[in-house]
């Protein structure tokens, strides 16, 4: 089973005015259209259209849409995952990852289709009741970051359906191909399902510019989007000056602990995987590690040791770990950072320029250990390319002081086997991300929990929990089967 049997032959895309090249050795892998300002109010007024159908069709009827869309990802796990590490440079395994949380995801969605619970409520007043209950929302622009060029947009598509609204993405302009082939699968999927209305969901193609027109434009009820806080602060004030809704996931600096009580192993490996999985291009990526001072020599010659046998390479071949930077201005961005850390007094240990050969093209960089006495300004910016800040701690509040000291909020874990540093770090006056591991690195998360931060990070939730209850509009009703009009709160309006 090809990806030419659901109409994506990227062979065939040879015109357009944004190339596509995999960060694997720059070579061009196709081209598309940017989508032009007209097209894009066509497709908006198309989606409106849709959104009016598709919310009256019952949600678990919008559920089986989805499982038949999750299906077909199924069905073509292995080569979405292949166009994944053409494009994006992921290793298979986390290609293959990424297309299995959209498979989860849709799972996960098509369960929740029967389950879009309200509230009753009982009220003040005799014979009355109050019901909150949740409708569809609109139509939902989704904007997404090259890194998960797949799985971010299906969190959201998948709970976007099921919810009763339609869709229109715009992907990274860097990752244009695989959004083409994953909208196609879905789009099949609902060309043969009746109840699917035309235009249920679109694609857009362009830079920032055609963003811009989507973040502005009224019709969108809500604009979720993922990318540097940069981005999102853009979009968060666009769509607020319109009264949107938006959902903001944004980039993160995300920190661990590693206690007294630590178990070595475990930490190493949550560790190296946090720092060099995606080549450090996750939002959840590891960046600033606090090491107890009792364990800080024997853990950096182990990380040293670590990252010096990472095997860097073809993310198409098995046995490599770390893959490419996705070009040439990430790895320029990763020096940029080491140069100013070193003014900065830090002892560098790796993050130079991998040769790969055949590969020459490409930017592979060994993840870099970066020993510093103090947090300095370049540690708190989120520098996307795989860098790990390294300093000692002595006391554990003083460490999770540190691991919120820092503008974003993502994600943030803890090793230890001390229940008492456990509970204090998940506590209230503990971590003050949206995500807090115990015993495993900050990255990886399931889609059954909620994902998404705090502060710069945007504050949006996506995925598992009641995440879905963004993509839904709620109206509390009220409801009075009495022959009398008491009003709230006892207050008397008699007329004659
Ligand atoms: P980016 O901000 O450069 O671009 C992201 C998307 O936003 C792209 O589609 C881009 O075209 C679009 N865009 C940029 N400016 C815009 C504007 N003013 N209006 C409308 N659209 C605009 O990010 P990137 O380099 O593709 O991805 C890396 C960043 O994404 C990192 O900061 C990372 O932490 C973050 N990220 C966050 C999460 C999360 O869930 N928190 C997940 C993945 C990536």
């Amino acid at each position: 089973m090809s990806l030419t049997s659901v109409g994506f032959d990227r062979t065939q895309l040879t015109m357009g005015d944004i190339a596509s090249h995999s960060p694997i050795d720059g070579h061009l892998l196709g081209r598309v259209s940017s989508t032009t300002v007209a097209e894009l109010d066509a497709l908006l007024t198309q989606s409106v259209n849709a959104f009016h159908q598709w919310r009256t069709v019952p949600a678990p009827r919008r559920g089986e849409l989805v499982r038949l869309f999750g299906a077909a990802v199924r069905e073509h796990k292995k080569e979405l995952a292949e166009l994944i590490t053409l494009e994006a440079g992921k290793i298979n395994s986390e290609a293959a990852g990424e297309v299995q949380e959209i498979i989860d995801i849709c799972d996960f969605a098509v369960g929740l289709s029967r389950q879009l619970y309200g509230l009753t409520i009982t009220s003040e007043r005799r014979e009355h009741h109050l019901l909150e209950r949740w409708h569809p929302l609109g139509p939902v622009g989704v904007i997404t970051a090259f890194n998960f060029p797949m799985a971010v947009w299906a969190w959201n598509a998948s709970l976007a359906l099921i919810c009763g609204d339609s869709l229109i993405w715009k992907p990274s302009e860097k990752t244009p191909l695989t959004a083409l082939a994953l909208s196609k699968i879905l789009n099949n999927v609902c060309a043969s399902f009746s109840d699917a209305p035309q235009g249920l969901s679109a694609l857009i193609q362009g830079d920032r510019s055609i963003g811009e027109h989507l973040v502005k434009d009224p019709r969108v009820a809500l604009l979720s989007a993922t990318g540097s806080t940069r981005m999102g602060r853009e979009v968060a004030g666009q769509v607020a000056s319109r009264f949107g809704r938006s959902l903001l996931e944004l980039g993160g600096n995300n920190a661990m602990i590693v206690s007294p009580s630590a178990r070595e192993d475990l930490a190493v490996r949550a560790i190296t995987f946090a720092v060099a999985a995606t080549a450090g291009q996750r939002c959840t990526t590891l960046r600033r590690l606090y090491i107890h001072h009792s364990r800080y020599d024997a853990m950096v010659a182990r990380l040293k040791k670590a990252f010096s046998s990472l095997r860097i390479g073809n993310p198409l071949a098995d046995d490599t770990l770390v893959g490419p930077l996705i070009d040439e201005s990430a790895f320029n961005a990763m020096q940029k950072a080491l140069a100013a850390a070193k003014a900065a007094g830090a002892h560098i240990t790796y993050g130079e320029r991998v040769p790969v050969t055949h590969l020459e093209g490409g930017f592979y960089a060994r993840p870099a250990l970066v020993e510093l006495e103090s947090m300095v300004e370049v540690c708190k910016q989120e520098t996307f390319a795989p860098i790990l800040y390294v300093f000692r701690y002595e006391d554990l509040s003083d460490a999770i002081k540190e691991n919120n000291g820092v503008a974003q909020g993502l994600s943030s874990s803890l090793m230890t086997q001390d229940l008492s540093e456990s509970e204090r770090f998940l506590s209230a006056e503990g971590s003050d991300c949206g995500i807090a591991n115990i015993n495993i690195g900050p990255s990886g998360a399931e889609i059954g929990g909620a994902f998404g931060g705090e502060k710069e990070t945007g504050g949006g939730r996506e995925a598992g929990s009641d995440s879905w209850k963004a993509y839904m509009r709620r109206q509390t009703q009220t409801i009075n089967y009495s022959a009398d009009l008491p009003l709230a709160q006892g207050v008397k309006f008699d007329i004659e």
